[in-house]
Formats: structure tokens, C-alpha cells, sequence
């Protein structure tokens, strides 16, 4: 498995795999060719949902002189494809094609056979369990052995943006950008105090939709493990720094541990909404906050495993249908509840430990065939599910 720089990474919104990945291949494009101007054609989810995640955009910023072409073709080899033509003085110098991988990865095509650097020896967390039994080491230790000495200091800048996305969230208002008129909620849930709900499921929202509304809005967040699921773990160690007042060196431990079963994930399934659904983002993110919980606040192994598997479990076959391509409805609400759900995950499992049966990698296995099963009009196109439906509400 790669390192977890690749999976957590500083970026802006509002789609890891929509604004990050493009932008990615669009300076990669201007390092390896002069050009004056270029032509860029997206492709499948790219091109479906690309006005709305504003893909066009951050490739016009990056890019100068560039026309965008939203194909009309879905099935292509890769579910995000960006074809790109330069030219200098009118002449065609260079076509390459991209494919937007998830998280802000990109790939050129050619370059599928080149080997990825893999820092960690392990596949699986059955494998990774089993060193850290045979070794004494728990999920952090594990991951602070295998990636490179300042890792930890570039887990303390992660944790450092998810804060000040979340405080920067807190503070605004009014409406998030687009044409749905959604109304900008994090800081009147974290001031609310007529309605009685649990001070948990109200601070967690609040601090989720501080980040997914950032996001949304176009601005800089970490994927966790992407930009529409961003809002779910930073709510949650927020809440356990700021509630049950966690030192910000151990929540530096749960955002290793957190990493390392998103980084299983990516290895071995996918998190991508648009190759797997949002089971891939937000079911990601869940079980990674899960086990951010679970280590902290019980610390055994199994009980983690079992915490992450739970979160996880409960997401299979949730598919991706963002209503016009906008990363706020349903993708918002859905940070909040992931990441009371993860909460809840990680008590279940303390209570529940004793009677598992289900493994981690098992569900991983089950999510990835899911994907895989689920039609294209559930993977980040908006012309499936409720992304179908309320347009003809409105229409
Ligand atoms: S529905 Fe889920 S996967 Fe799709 S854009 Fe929203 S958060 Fe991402």
C-alpha cells in the first residue's frame, strides 16, 4: 500500500476526484509541454457532473487558454476521463489522456503498468493485524513505522487545515453557491440551543457541515479520503479534542489509525463515488472515523477492526446521486449523519466485541463487488436516484 500522503491530501472542493484530480493533471500538463493553448473533453462522471463540482472552472484557473468539452459518452475505460490537447502557435504538439482516479489521484494512460511506490508491506488488515500482534504495536505505531520520519509532522499540518476549514465553517452564512439555494447550516447548529437533541449528534453536525459547506463553496479542505466525504472525520476528532478533551497528539494517533483503514480500502476496493458510489466516500470516511473512535476511546485491536467494520457495513450499496451535480444535497446531510454514525460504530463495537463474526476485510471485499454491480446512473452522474427525482419536482 502507498503511503497515506496519498490519501490524505490539502486541496480545494468541492470534489477530490472532480476539481483535485483535474487541476493534478492540468499542471502536470503545463510541466511536461510548452503550449499556448489546449482543449480539454471530459468524459463520463467527469463530463455529467463537471458543471456542478466546477470542474470546468478549476481548469480554465489552471489552464489558460483552454476550451472544456463536456462529452455526452458514459462508458468509457476509466468512469472519469480527461482527454487533453495542446497546442502551441495552432499547432497540435501533444494529446494525452487522464483518467481522475479518486482522492485527487490521477493516471496517465500509458502509465498503468508503472509501479507505485509502496511504503507499507502489508495487503489487508488481517496482514496488518497480525504484525501488530506478533510486534506489540498498535494501528499507529504500525503506520508511523513504515512511512517516513516527518510523517508525523505532516499528519500535525493535516489536523491543523481539517481545524481551520471546520473554525472557518462555523463562522459563515448565508447560502453555499449554485442554483439548489442551499442554506449555509453549521453555525446555527452549533449555536442551537431551543431544540433538545444530544449535545453529540448537534456538535458532530455542526462541525461536519462547517467542513462539507467549505467544500462545497470551492474551498480548501483534506480529503478524508475525498472532498465530499471530507466532512466526517474531522467532525469527529474535533468533537473528541474539543468534548471529551483529547491532547492533539493523540488525536494525531486516530488520524493515523483512521488513515490506514482508508488506505485499505483504496488498496484493495475503491473510494471513488464515481467508480463505486458514495458507499466508496462517505462509507469510507465513516469507518475511518469509526476507527479513529474506537482508538481512542478503547484502544484493542479487534474492538477497532470491529468499529470500522460496522461503519462500513451499514453503507454497502449507497450509491451516489448528487441532485445536479452540486456536492451539497444529499452529500452535506450525509457527512453529518456518517459521522454520528461512526460515533455510534465505535460504542457498538465495544459493547458488541465479543460476538462478531463479520471481518473488516470482508466487508471491504463486499463493497468493492458492490461497486462494481451498481449501475452507472448511481455513480456520481446525477441522472440516477434522487438526483432524477427532485429535478422533476421542480421542473
Ligand atoms: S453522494 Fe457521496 S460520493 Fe456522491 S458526490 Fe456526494 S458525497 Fe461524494
Amino acid at each position: 500500500m502507498e503511503s497515506l500522503r496519498e490519501l490524505y491530501k490539502v486541496g480545494r472542493g468541492p470534489s477530490s476526484s472532480h476539481t483535485m484530480g483535474p487541476e493534478r493533471i492540468c499542471k502536470e500538463v503545463l510541466n511536461n509541454y510548452d503550449g499556448d493553448s489546449y482543449q480539454v473533453t471530459l468524459y463520463g462522471s467527469l463530463s455529467f457532473t463537471g458543471l456542478g463540482h466546477l470542474t470546468d472552472k478549476i481548469i480554465k484557473e489552471t489552464l489558460p487558454n483552454t476550451e472544456v468539452i463536456f462529452s455526452k459518452e458514459l462508458k468509457l475505460e476509466h468512469p472519469n476521463t480527461m482527454d487533453v490537447v495542446i497546442y502551441k502557435n495552432n499547432e497540435i504538439i501533444g494529446k494525452e489522456r487522464y483518467y481522475s482516479t479518486g482522492g485527487g489521484s490521477i493516471l496517465r494512460k500509458g502509465d498503468e503498468e508503472k509501479p507505485k511506490v509502496h511504503v507499507y508491506p502489508h495487503n489487508n488488515f488481517q496482514e496488518i493485524k497480525d504484525y501488530c500482534v506478533i510486534n506489540d504495536l498498535t494501528l499507529y505505531d504500525y503506520v508511523y513505522k513504515f512511512e517516513d520520519p516527518d510523517f508525523k509532522d505532516y499528519l500535525r499540518e493535516i489536523w491543523k487545515v481539517m481545524k481551520n476549514t471546520i473554525n472557518q465553517g462555523l463562522h459563515q452564512e448565508g447560502y453555499l453557491p449554485g442554483l439548489l439555494e442551499v442554506k449555509r447550516k453549521a453555525k446555527s447548529l452549533l449555536y442551537d440551543q431551543k431544540n433538545k437533541v444530544s449535545i453529540e449528534l448537534r456538535l458532530l453536525s455542526a462541525y461536519a457541515y462547517a467542513t462539507s459547506e467549505v467544500n462545497a463553496s470551492g474551498g480548501t479542505v483534506v480529503t478524508a479520503p475525498t472532498c465530499g466525504a471530507s466532512g466526517v472525520l474531522p467532525s469527529l476528532l474535533y468533537f473528541l479534542k474539543d468534548i471529551r478533551k483529547y491532547s492533539d497528539e493523540r488525536i494525531i494517533d486516530g488520524l493515523a489509525t483512521a488513515g490506514i483503514i482508508g488506505n485499505i480500502i483504496k488498496h484493495n476496493a475503491s473510494i471513488s463515488g464515481a467508480e463505486a458510489g458514495c458507499q466508496a466516500e462517505v462509507g469510507t470516511a465513516c469507518a475511518m472515523a469509526a476507527a479513529a473512535y474506537s482508538e481512542l476511546e478503547n484502544g484493542k485491536l479487534e474492538t477497532i477492526e470491529y468499529a470500522a467494520e460496522i461503519a462500513l457495513e451499514h453503507h454497502l450499496g449507497l450509491t451516489c446521486d448528487p441532485i445536479s451535480g452540486y456536492v451539497q444535497i444529499p452529500c452535506i446531510e450525509r457527512n453529518a449523519v456518517a459521522a454520528v454514525r461512526a460515533m455510534n460504530a465505535g460504542e457498538l463495537a465495544t459493547l458488541l466485541i465479543e460476538t462478531r463474526l463479520v471481518s473488516f476485510d470482508t466487508v471491504v471485499e463486499a463493497m468493492k463487488e458492490t461497486g462494481k454491480d451498481l449501475l452507472e446512473s448511481y455513480k456520481e452522474t446525477s441522472i440516477g436516484g434522487l438526483a432524477k427525482f427532485y429535478k422533476k419536482k421542480v421542473s
